[in-house]
């Protein structure tokens, strides 16, 4: 019997011992924090043996295969130990994917993954297909593999989970955009992160598809320097192109088959530019999977938009507010503020990855009323936009930043919480963030 170890008790980690041990290995979960106890029970209901707090070597270094959790990064000693021994560490898709045949659309970047990947769920369930959904959302893909009997697939990857892959392929592969993101895991160099990212067409083959933004420098340059098997298909809203989608006179045009796709982004239920690129990737994708165009319109007109990202809350005493939590970084943040049309006061701040601003001080000059910082440390934020905007305040709650923000706000003016910052200084999560921003909103 082969020794699967499993490296990490939550979600993806989860999912890989229940299909490891249906698959007939010898599984063992350890895990260095607590495991939560509805994954004990799991874990317990299954006969899996695992540690918490803990992680033993003897049980560990002895085995023929490990499945890493994304969150462990690849320079631990326990995972160096591994290499050197030579034990294969893989990332749950390149387990799960062995046991399925279906047909995978794989999805990666560094902003718009989960927005991709909604929208393109959202219209191919409702185009009838038999089709599955994982990556951050919901069940592992190990565990639906284990359970569900899916024809197609529709997978956020993350570069960590890409990190891990040896084998694993997407028949159709989206990349969304590459920015600075995550850099502390890639020794702050970023062409290391663009190659993990990359790392999404490596076993691609010339039936396959890299569906992919052709506006990105990082896209374009690693493109010129690289062969890809896969057929490229391009979206941009800077350029027409012959074959591939593009924005014209605010209509979408695609021509990948004979039968040329059209839709006004008015009729987009999503919001902003960077969602008419989302939307693009997703229907190219669609139509590859042969999914009739009328399907694709009705589903871009009923999606129904994806929590903390550009959510609209609540409209109080005419002010709009506005819950974009899950801008982390500088470029989700740029594109909600270029969306806004109305005055705003922007709520910022948190835990800094590295960012630069400076991207933002067109936009932040045209459009910001005021600032409310969000975070423990501001002083970054409050060097770089003393001179463009008057009015800067520092809050350390959600609550708190939204009643400064509502002082601050009149009639017609928009609230907006797009940090560009994680979460953690001040909050569990960014969920934990935006849902007390919106309940902070609604208590108004
Ligand atoms: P991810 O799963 O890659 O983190 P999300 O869809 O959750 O991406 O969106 C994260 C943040 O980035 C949100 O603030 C969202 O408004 C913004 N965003 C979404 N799509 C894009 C895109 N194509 N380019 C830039 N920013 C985007």
């Amino acid at each position: 019997m082969k020794r699967l170890v499993i490296l990490g008790g939550g979600e993806s980690g989860i999912g890989t011992a229940i299909l490891g041990k249906q698959k007939g290995y010898e599984v063992f979960v350890s895990d260095s924090g607590e495991i939560l106890k509805k994954y004990k029970k799991v874990l317990l209901n299954n006969d899996i043996l695992f540690e918490e707090k803990n992680h033993t070597e003897s049980k560990i270094l002895n085995a023929d295969v490990v499945m890493k959790s994304p969150g462990i990064p690849e320079t631990v000693p326990l995972v160096l130990k591994l290499k050197e021994k030579g034990i294969q560490v893989i990332s749950e898709i390149e387990f799960a994917a062995k046991y399925t045949a279906a047909t995978i659309v794989g999805i990666t970047g560094s902003n718009g993954k989960t927005t991709t990947t909604l929208i393109l769920h959202h219209i191919l369930k409702e185009a009838g297909l038999n089709v599955g959904v994982a990556g951050n959302i919901g069940d592992s893909f190990a565990a639906q593999v284990a359970h569900e009997s899916y024809d197609n697939y529709v997978l956020e990857l993350s570069s960590f989970q890409l990190d891990g892959i040896e084998d694993f392929n997407s028949h159709i592969a989206i990349l969304t955009n590459i920015t600075p993101d995550h850099l502390d895991r890639y020794e702050y160099d970023f062409e290391k992160y663009i190659a993990s990212k990359f790392r999404i067409t490596k076993n691609q083959t010339e039936t396959d598809y890299l569906i992919y933004d052709a506006d990105d420098h990082a896209i374009n340059n690693w493109l010129e320097n690289n062969t890809v098997k896969a057929k490229l298909v391009p979206f941009s809203l800077e350029k027409e192109l012959e074959y591939g989608a593009f924005l014209k006179d605010k209509i979408i045009t695609i021509n990948i088959n004979k039968d040329i796709f059209k839709m006004p982004i008015s009729t987009l239920t999503v919001k902003g530019k960077h969602n008419v690129k989302n939307a693009m990737a997703a229907t190219m994708a669609a139509q590859l999977l042969k999914v009739r165009k009328e399907f694709i319109k009705e589903s871009l007109s009923s999606f129904e938009g994806v929590e903390h990202r550009l959510e609209n809350v609540a409209k109080i005493d005419g002010v709009e507010y506005i819950n974009d939590s899950k801008a982390t970084n500088i470029n989700a943040t740029f594109y909600a503020l270029e969306c806004m049309d109305k005055q705003t006061v922007w709520i910022v701040g948190g835990v800094d990855k590295g960012n630069d601003y400076n991207d933002l001080l067109p936009l932040v000059r045209e459009k910001v009323k005021a600032i409310v910082c969000l975070g423990l440390d501001n002083d970054k934020i409050k060097n770089m936009f003393s001179n463009v905007v008057d009015i800067i305040v520092e809050t350390a709650g959600a609550e708190e930043a939204v009643k400064v923000a509502h002082k601050l706000s009149e009639k017609g003016d928009a609230v907006l919480l797009s940090p560009a910052c994680a979460s953690f200084d001040l909050f569990e999560n960014y969920e934990d963030r935006g849902r007390q921003f919106k309940a902070a909103v609604r208590g108004l």
